[in-house]
């Protein structure tokens, strides 16, 4: 693997997931002799990568590639092949980047390699109606989850799909954060800039805006956005939007710009379990030519538990470490490469850190959690706390059984199956059990 692919990998691991979309994936780079040149579209990403990580980087290409990658590494504005020194036309992502097909769509999301389960089923069959029928029904079509989900998967896959059965119609698709900051250049710049700005997102047959949440707090940029929206709109061209929660809940979102998003269909991505993380993996993996046990999907698929960005990285790191050292993919290679992940070599969390951390959470005894009784506060705290151990370990229904008190794996079995439904309907729930993880994961 080029020593840039591994360093965006090693950077995806290290910095939030919302920073690695908005200034590292829109990097471009480029082998020079003896090293690379990077690539910025516009000077705020680029200002922004300097100063925040630049040492990062600095520090992962020197562990690949010794003085040479960094000695005379550069950033600069523009694109590789035509590069610009200085680029003061608003670069809009997506533009025609190397790796980019026409329209900002990357043509590596497809419906094809989309793994469908439980928590985003909807959305995926909401989207395949909306690439079948754009502009009819379900517009906008608005897609809200916390990150690594596959939003914006998904919302590429219905670019992908439309403009492979018909290569005339327009799509525009465009990272939020890429829209604020190329208005805000636009403005500045003056003359016509602003209207060959909203000319080319009002000229889309099909928009997609990604993580419409960036432009929160942003006034002027949200009218402007509201007028391209009603123009497509009108114009019955199809809006697809994601959104890191439901926009109702979105601080300094204009309340205008909120209905408008509420307006269509809106369909919530939520975390996958472990079983369909492990099918996750195990497609991923198929795809790059690698199987994987069942043994070692489930240890990936038990540390690696966040959302499938994790998920993605954890299985990417496995498999470079086994062709680093040319060897098989075993327990003890993925133990040994997801190390940063559990702290501490092959190590996971066990049931008596679960059983604290409920019990404290509860306001309850680990011994009563462990025990029989049926109070109502009870059942719920063991209920999570088996939930948790089949999510965070390796056991399995009946190991858990025994650890509770001798009870029959089917009983866990539907505990487990009771929280995971709840999850899905109670968002309350679902956030309880999102900050046990995060507790947990600490
Ligand atoms: P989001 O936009 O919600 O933050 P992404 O669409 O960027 O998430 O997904 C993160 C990574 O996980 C991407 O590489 C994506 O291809 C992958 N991914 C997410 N969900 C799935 C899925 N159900 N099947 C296959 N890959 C997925
Ligand atoms: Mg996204």
């Amino acid at each position: 693997m080029p020593p840039w692919e591994t360093c965006l990998q090693k950077l995806q691991e290290h910095i939030s997931a919302d920073a690695f979309d908005s200034t590292i994936r829109p990097l471009q780079a480029q082998p020079v002799q003896g090293g690379i040149k990077l690539y910025a579209p516009n000077r705020y990403i680029r200002d922004a990568v300097k100063r925040e990580y630049l040492p990062l980087i600095v520090e992962f290409l020197a562990e690949l590639g010794g003085d040479s990658l960094i000695q005379d590494l550069e950033i600069e504005v523009g694109k590789p092949s035509e590069a610009r020194p200085r680029g003061p036309k608003p670069s809009l992502q997506g533009g025609n980047g190397k790796s980019r097909g026409p329209g900002g769509l990357d043509p590596a999301y497809t419906f094809e390699n989309f793994v469908e389960g439980e928590s985003n089923r909807f959305a995926k069959v909401a989207a395949q109606q909306v690439a079948d029928n754009p502009g009819r029904n379900n517009n906008p079509l608005l897609f809200h989850g916390s990150v690594g989900l596959g939003k914006t998967h998904l919302m590429q896959a219905i670019g992908n799909l439309i403009q492979s059965r018909n290569s005339d119609v327009r799509i525009v698709y465009c990272h939020c954060q890429v829209f604020l900051e190329s208005m805000v250049e636009a403005v500045r710049l003056g003359g016509g800039a602003m209207q060959q700005f909203a000319r080319r997102y009002q000229s889309a047959d099909a928009l997609l805006v990604d993580d419409i949440q960036f432009i929160a707090g942003a006034t002027q940029t949200q009218k402007e956005f509201l007028k391209i929206f009603n123009r497509l709109w009108d114009g019955g061209r199809q809006i697809v939007v994601t959104c890191d929660r439901y926009p109702r809940f979105v601080k300094g979102l204009e309340g205008s710009l909120k209905s408008r998003l509420s307006g269509g269909l809106h369909v919530q991505i939520k975390p996958p379990g472990k079983a369909m993380r492990v099918a996750i993996l195990k497609s991923k993996a198929e795809s790059r030519g690698v199987t994987l046990s069942e043994e070692v999907a489930g240890y990936i698929a038990t540390v690696a538990n966040a959302n499938v960005r994790e998920l993605d990285g954890a299985l990417q790191s496995v498999i470079g470490q086994a062709h680093f050292i040319g060897d098989d993919v075993t327990l003890e290679l993925a133990q040994d490469a997801l190390r940063h992940l559990v702290g501490g070599p092959g190590r996971i969390i066990n049931i008596g850190e679960i059983l604290r951390t409920v019990a404290d959470h509860y306001d309850v005894k680990a011994a009563e959690i462990l025990s029989k009784r049926r109070y109502r506060h009870l059942v719920r705290s063991r209920h999570v706390a088996m939930y948790l151990v089949k999510e965070l370990t390796n056991r399995s229904y009946s190991d858990i059984g025994k650890e509770f008190g001798g009870s029959h794996h089917t009983t866990v079995k539907s505990a487990c199956a009771k929280i995971e439904g709840l999850i899905q309907t109670d968002p309350e729930l679902d956030e309880e059990i999102r900050s046990l993880v995060s507790d947990l994961k600490r």
